[in-house]
C-alpha cells in the first residue's frame, strides 16, 4: 500500500491552543503524523512516496476564494500587527450579531478578520499554517491519484487534519478539507458516485455541509452524539441532506464509552448504506480518537477494535483512500493506524 507523506506538515507548529478559556498545549501536534510515520517504516508493505503539487484550483472548487485568500495572506499582516508568534481569534461572527440584517463583512484587518473565516479557538494560525495546509490537500491529491490509476487503496498521512473545515470557515485544527477536495475531484472528474466515510470521533462537519445538497457525494459519519461532542451544533441523526442531496447524508451517533462490538456493528450497517449508494470510490476520513485513552474523547475502541473496523470496510470490496483526520494518543497512535490499514495491505 502507498503511503503519501511530506515533511512539510512540520511547519504547522503551533505550541498552544485556548481551550474552555485557557491556554494549553495544542492536541494537533507534529509528533501524531510522525509516531504514525515511524510505525508504518517497520512493516515493508507499506511503501512511502513524496507529494505531487495539484495547485489552487481542487481546493477553489469547494472552498470560498475568500477564505483561501485570507490563509495565503494573512500571517505576515497579523505577524507585523500583534508581534505573535501564533494567533486565535478575539471575537468570532455569531449568527446572531446581525440577526435580521445583511450578511457581514469581513474586517479590512487581518487580525479581526481571522474571527470572519473561522468558528472557534483551537486553531491558531503560524507562519507555515498555509503551507502545511496546502500540502496537506496535494496529500490526499496524490493518494487518490494511486487509485484512480488503478491501485485497490491508499493512504495520505495529511497533517493538518482536514474534515471540520467548511466551505467557508476552519476550525477544530482544520484549514483546507482534504477529504471534500479529494471526493469534489473524483466526482467531478470521473463523473461517478463518490462516499466520505469518517470515522473520527467528532463529527464531520465541514465534509457535511460541503455536500449537503448534492447526490453524486455521500456522507457517512460515525461520532460521539454532538449534545455531549464538539462541534456540538451539527452532527445529529435528523440531518439527512438537503434538495438534490435528500437521502445522501447519514449520522450515527454514539454514547459514551461505546465499545468495539457495537462499534463494529454500527459500522457494518453504515456500509450497507454505502453499498446501496453505488459509489466507485470511498474516501475515510481516518480519526483514531475513538480509542479508549484519547485525552480528547470518551469511547472506547481497542487496537484490535481498529484491526475489525478496516475489516468491514474492506470487505466493501470498493477502491479506497484512507486520509489521516484525528487521534490524540501519541504513544498509541501509530500502531492504531497500522492496526486500522493492515487488511488493506
Ligand atoms: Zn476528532
Amino acid at each position: 500500500m502507498d503511503v503519501v507523506w511530506t515533511d512539510l506538515h512540520r511547519h504547522q507548529n503551533p505550541k498552544l491552543e485556548i481551550n474552555l478559556g485557557q491556554p494549553i498545549p495544542t492536541y494537533e501536534r507534529a509528533e501524531r503524523a510522525e509516531t504514525i510515520r515511524r510505525q508504518l517504516e517497520t512493516d515493508a508493505r507499506f511503501r512511502f512516496v513524496g507529494l505531487e503539487e495539484h495547485g489552487r484550483a481542487p481546493i477553489e472548487a469547494v472552498h470560498d476564494h475568500g477564505l483561501i485568500d485570507y490563509l495565503e495572506t494573512a500571517w505576515p499582516q497579523i505577524n507585523r500587527a500583534t508581534g505573535r508568534s501564533e494567533f486565535a481569534p478575539e471575537a468570532m461572527l455569531h449568527v446572531g450579531l446581525r440577526d435580521g440584517m445583511s450578511a457581514a463583512r469581513p474586517p479590512h484587518g487581518a487580525a479581526a478578520a481571522f474571527g470572519y473565516w473561522c468558528y472557534e479557538t483551537a486553531t491558531p494560525m503560524v507562519e507555515g499554517t498555509y503551507l502545511a495546509a496546502r500540502a496537506s490537500v496535494d496529500v490526499a491529491l496524490t493518494a487518490a491519484d494511486k487509485v484512480l490509476a488503478g491501485a485497490s487503496s491508499s493512504y495520505g498521512l495529511c497533517r493538518p487534519p482536514g474534515h471540520h473545515a467548511a466551505r467557508s470557515v476552519f476550525g477544530g485544527f482544520c484549514y483546507f478539507n482534504n477529504a471534500a477536495v479529494v471526493a469534489h475531484h473524483v466526482a467531478s472528474t470521473t463523473g461517478t458516485k463518490v462516499t466520505v466515510l469518517d470515522v473520527d470521533y467528532h463529527h464531520g462537519n465541514g465534509t457535511q455541509q460541503i455536500f449537503y445538497d448534492r447526490d453524486d457525494v455521500q456522507f457517512v459519519s460515525l461520532h460521539g452524539n454532538p449534545n455531549r461532542a464538539y462541534p456540538w451544533f451539527i452532527g445529529h441523526e435528523d440531518e439527512t441532506g438537503a434538495g438534490k442531496g435528500a437521502g445522501t447524508n447519514l449520522n450515527v451517533v454514539f454514547e459514551a464509552e461505546a465499545e468495539d462490538d457495537e462499534y463494529v456493528d454500527r459500522l457494518g450497517i453504515a456500509c450497507e448504506s454505502i453499498a446501496g449508494f453505488g459509489p466507485s470510490m470511498v474516501i475515510v476520513s481516518l480519526g483514531l480518537d475513538t480509542y479508549w485513552n484519547d485525552p480528547i474523547s470518551d469511547l472506547a475502541l481497542t487496537t484490535d477494535g481498529y484491526r475489525r473496523c478496516g475489516e468491514v470496510v474492506k470487505q466493501l470490496g470498493l477502491p479506497t483512500v484512507v486520509l489521516q483526520e484525528g487521534g490524540y494518543d501519541i504513544e498509541a497512535i501509530g500502531r492504531n493506524a497500522h492496526a486500522w490499514l493492515s487488511p488493506f495491505v
